[in-house]
This record gives structure tokens, C-alpha cells and sequence, in this order.
């Protein structure tokens, strides 16, 4: 099974693809972390990525398509792919439907997480990911399980773009841009939406009856 998971910046896409990643062995395909991973090899292509992701706006559809095109190609990822992150606009959509179309793959859910304005800006504000392991703590609510986690409590950094304008600008850009793609999205039969507001746990058990189905 492939999946869509959908949702504001912060809404814990990328705390849920963990789940299903350590549960059911997927694959989470983060177009922010392929882009961030472009701008640490220091190229024309990366500078180029970091000026839109700095200031809170999309990269172009191009560039996320051609490093989208490159993990579905690669057989090993078939039918465990999580898209965290993509599409983010119908041209997306439309650019995944024919590379998943190519390569004998289809998307079985489309999974959104739903979270209001506010909530977005708490969580994001104190979002710390590990540099060794890429896992997502906040800085406020999981004091303990940073102080013990095994890469090292030195090794969590902000996200450079985690500032309370970018973070803004990110949500503001996401409405504009990828609500006419929810709009696409909440007339298929694999659509489900979940409250981002539930518990951690509350939202994967959720999600594990869709996943199980
Ligand atoms: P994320 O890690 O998903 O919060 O993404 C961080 C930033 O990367 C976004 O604010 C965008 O600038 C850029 N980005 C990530 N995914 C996409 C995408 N599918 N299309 C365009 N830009 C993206």
C-alpha cells in the first residue's frame, strides 16, 4: 500500500510516517528532507532551494518532481511508500498519478491531518529534530525523552525555517496553495481525514485501521 499523508506544516506528518516506518516497514518520502539534504551538498541547485525555503515559499514543481521521480523508480520502495510532504499543489498531484502510473504503482489512502492556525504555531516553536537520526521532538513537551535519547540531547537543532514568521508564512502559503488540492483530494473513495489535535498514539490507531483495511 502507498500512502498520502496531508497536512499543514506541523500538523505530525513526519511523527506519523515514523510510526509507520518503525510498524510496518515504509518508506517515508519527505520532500522537505530530500530538499534540505540538496542544500547540505552546498550546490547552484541547493543555494537555489534554500532561498524559497527560507522564506517560507515553495520550491519550484520541477525540481520536487524530479527528486520524487527518482525514489518511485526505485523497485525497492514499491508498494511501502509514504509521501510526506507531496504533492502540495494539483500540478503535483497530477506529475505523481503519471510517475506512479509508469512505474505499476497506486496511492490506497490519502490520510489528512487537520490542524487550526494557532496549534500549528505552539508546535512548530518548539520542534528540535536530532541531526544524526532526524527525530522530531518538542523542545516544551518531551523534555525527558530528549535528555535520554541515544544519539545525544547536543545532537537536537532547530530547523532553520522554525521561526515564528516562516512558520506563518509556511502555514499561509499552505492554504492558498494546497487547499484547491484538498479540494481534489476529498472526492476519493481512499480520502480519510483526522483531528491532528488527538494524541500522538490516538492518531496512529487511526491511521493503523486505515493502514489494515
Ligand atoms: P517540510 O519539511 O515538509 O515542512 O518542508 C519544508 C519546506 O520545503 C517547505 O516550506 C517548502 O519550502 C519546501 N517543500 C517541501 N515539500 C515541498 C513540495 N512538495 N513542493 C514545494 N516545496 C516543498
Amino acid at each position: 500500500m502507498n500512502i498520502i499523508l496531508f497536512g499543514p506544516p506541523g500538523a505530525g506528518k513526519g511523527t506519523q510516517s515514523q510510526y509507520l516506518v518503525n510498524t510496518h516497514s515504509y518508506n517515508q518520502i519527505s520532500t522537505g528532507d530530500l530538499l534540505r539534504d540538496e542544500i547540505k551538498k552546498d550546490t547552484d541547485l541547493g543555494n537555489k532551494i534554500l532561498s524559497k525555503i527560507d522564506i517560507g515559499e515553495f520550491v519550484e514543481d520541477e525540481i520536487v518532481n524530479s527528486l520524487i521521480k527518482k525514489v518511485i523508480s526505485n523497485k525497492k520502495y514499491n508498494n511501502k511508500l509514504i509521501f510526506d510532504g507531496y504533492p502540495r499543489n494539483i500540478s503535483q498531484a497530477k506529475k505523481l498519478d503519471e510517475i506512479m502510473l509508469k512505474n505499476n504503482q497506486t496511492i490506497s489512502a490519502i490520510i489528512c491531518l487537520d490542524a487550526s492556525r494557532d496549534i500549528i504555531e505552539k508546535r512548530i516553536l518548539g520542534r528540535v529534530v536530532c541531526v544524526k537520526c532526524n527525530k522530531t521532538l518538542n523542545e516544551y513537551l518531551d523534555i525527558k525523552e530528549i535528555q535520554n535519547h541515544k544519539c545525544g540531547k547536543e545532537y537536537f537543532k532547530k530547523r532553520k525555517d522554525d521561526n515564528s514568521d516562516t512558520i506563518m508564512k509556511r502555514y499561509d502559503t499552505f492554504i492558498t496553495e494546497t487547499n484547491p488540492l484538498l479540494d481534489y483530494y476529498k472526492k476519493k473513495p481512499c480520502f480519510f481525514k483526522i483531528d491532528a489535535t488527538l494524541k500522538i498514539n490516538e492518531i496512529s490507531a487511526k491511521i493503523e485501521k486505515i493502514v489494515n483495511v
